[in-house]
């Protein structure tokens, strides 16, 4: 037998005992005769004594151990004179008598500690070194409860884990694909799937009724700490059901996870937010509620009341009450306006009034406007002694919005209003059906073009369609979209009629989605449903500031694989099989 035991399994009971075991040295102490050698696996860590009186020919060995050689040992289990309480198997140590040194390990490039020396890129490169440490794993552990806790979820709800190819066609999620070469149709490409969307639902015409698959989806997109170009979805359909039971099934899908996964019983129901009121009162469709400081729209407090052009000239003006923080300093408040002037938000500039101990206000546009303007802001604001007002303005009402919710964010992290502990869920619901892309000159699907809009809405499709709003809804934790989905169009004439909006024409429509329009012929059920992204909900619960730390193999900012050297180019004879030639521009 290799080993009898892992290294994190002893304890007291275990007491003279002979075990065998193997793993990685982590340590090796040496106090006068004696030899202490820390021995890790994934398991836990323990600790091997060796002593130069009792075997001078083994101790000698163990004293030229280095850090990550692989040994196995043999020994007895020992109950240790100081014990070790930081670990479970601290109460013992094994007396070796045998020692076989099965790899030896060249230097790592960093200590496999949890306070590692390394920094991000070399523990990219060797990501199979800091996997060996224990917060990384421990992630990856995470990851596996948490997919373990969603089959038994689902499997006790009768979802049926259907695989779904990944050499397919373009699929509708609206960003840029990733494409293979086919060798045998020279000149033809597949492409991964942004998401198995169209495949679930030809699975749903296939009477499969209840489907789930935890499965990679591919977006060439620019890459945020939330972003991978490859992720993981659990994805989700349903026949014959509407939103709300939808949303009550992976509802209570999410507190099955809380519950089992960090022990929290949510027992209430998950708020729902119409879109626009996400909109009005955080700038946001994915609002961080774990604090309030919600926008206070201000154009009837301030423009027109006074002299200042820049609220005089705006579409929107709208203010968030920092409580406390009047006494924040000049150079603070520079900061904030240098933070919200930033390229990625790009406001420019910031008001602030505060509330002084006598109650008056006292703002950086004082000169514009009279005390009793500014006591109505005061009022409008719900603020107190000793509050700040912020207040942005634009001409563009959703992106001053945006900005402004830059800005709250930014007040929140400040004041430690953004526990990673602290989770608060909500729905977004009634999603607006389209989108104006200013790229694209066209109305562009909000969520993807086989959402169905609402009942009542479907009139406004030919007079309207900017105000239409669509049966899609998102689960939001913590200003994170954890998941969304959609109840589907299953009518192919109302599908038709959303291309022709989308701006498809008949060819291109028939040639993109042209299967899933003839399925639909043959009998459709109604459907819909929904994808977590399980990469957000593992580091979520790990309390993580970035997906990449729960991915095994991630890829880096520029969407390399630093380890193993990917993308790369490939054989001129691999081009000529796939009958390409390169001509790179620029
Ligand atoms: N396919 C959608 C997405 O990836 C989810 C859904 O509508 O079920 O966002």
């Amino acid at each position: 037998m290799f080993r009898t035991n892992t290294c994190g399994e002893l304890r007291i009971t275990d007491a003279g005992t002979v075990v065998t075991l193997a793993g990685w040295v982590q340590r090796v102490r040496k106090m006068g005769g004696m030899t202490f050698v820390d021995l890790r696996d994934r398991y836990g860590i323990t600790q091997l004594v060796f002593n130069e009186e009792l075997n001078e020919i083994l101790c000698t060995q163990a004293n030229k151990l280095g850090r990550e050689d692989v040994i196995q040992v043999k020994g007895r289990v020992n109950e240790r004179e100081s014990k070790n309480k930081n670990l479970p198997t601290g109460d013992v140590e094994i007396i070796v008598s045998d020692l076989k040194v099965l790899n030896a390990s060249v230097t790592p490039p960093f200590t496999i500690e949890d306070n590692t020396d390394g920094g991000d890129d070399i523990r990219m490169k060797y990501r199979y070194l800091d996997l060996r440490r224990n917060s990384v794993r421990r992630n990856l552990e995470l990851r596996h409860q948490m997919t373990m806790e969603v089959r038994r979820y689902l499997d006790g709800k009768g979802f049926l884990e259907i695989e779904t190819p990944m050499l397919i066609g373009s699929t509708p999620e609206g960003a840029r694909d990733f494409v293979v070469p086919s060798r045998m149709n020279p000149g033809q490409f597949y492409a991964l799937p942004q998401s198995p969307q169209t495949l679930k639902q030809l699975l749903m015409v296939a009477g499969m009724d209840r489907y789930f698959q935890i499965v990679k989806c591919f977006r060439d997109e620019d890459l945020r700490a939330d972003r991978q170009p490859e992720f993981t979805q659990i994805d989700c359909e349903m026949s014959f059901v509407e939103q709300e039971d939808v949303i009550t099934l992976f509802e209570g899908m999410a507190k099955h996870l809380f519950r089992m996964i960090r022990g929290i019983e949510l027992t209430e129901p998950f708020p729902r937010m119409p879109w626009s009121e996400a909109m009005r009162l955080y700038g946001s469709d994915k609002p961080d509620t774990r604090f309030g400081m919600e926008f206070v729209e201000l154009m009837e407090v301030l423009k027109g009341t006074g002299e200042f052009s820049v609220f005089n000239d705006a579409n929107y003006i709208g203010g968030i009450c920092a409580k406390g923080c009047a006494s924040y300093t000049r150079k603070q408040l520079d900061q904030l306006t240098d933070f919200v002037k930033r390229s990625q938000i790009g406001a420019k500039g910031l008001v602030y009034a505060r509330v002084q101990e006598d109650g008056s206000v006292k703002s950086s546009v004082d000169k514009f406007y009279t005390q009793d303007v500014l006591m109505q802001l005061k009022q409008a604001m719900s603020a107190e002694i000793g509050d700040l007002i912020l207040i942005m303005s634009g001409d563009d009402v959703m992106r001053t919005r945006k900005q402004l919710c830059e800005l709250r964010l930014e007040m929140g992290a400040r004041l430690g209003l953004r526990d990673k502990n602290k989770f608060s869920l909500l729905w977004v619901v009634d999603f607006p059906m389209f989108e104006w892309s200013e790229e694209e000159g066209r109305l562009m699907a909000m969520h993807h073009p086989f959402t169905h809009p609402k009942e009542e809405d479907i009139p406004l499709l030919d007079s309207d369609p900017a105000s239409v709003r669509a049966d899609a809804y998102d689960m939001v934790c913590n200003g994170v979209e954890v998941g969304g989905g959609s109840i589907r169009i299953h009518d192919p004439e109302l599908q038709d009629k959303m291309f022709k909006i989308l701006g498809f024409t008949e060819e291109r429509a028939q040639e993109q989605f042209g299967f899933l329009m003839n399925a639909f012929k043959y009998g459709a059920p109604p459907h819909g449903g929904l994808a977590y992204g399980l990469d957000r909900w593992v580091s979520l619960f790990a309390g993580l500031d970035s997906i990449r730390d729960c991915i095994a193999f991630p890829k880096n900012n520029s969407g390399r694989d630093v380890m193993l050297d990917a993308p790369s180019f490939i054989d001129q004879k691999q081009l000529e099989e796939l009958n390409l030639s390169l001509d790179l521009k620029e």
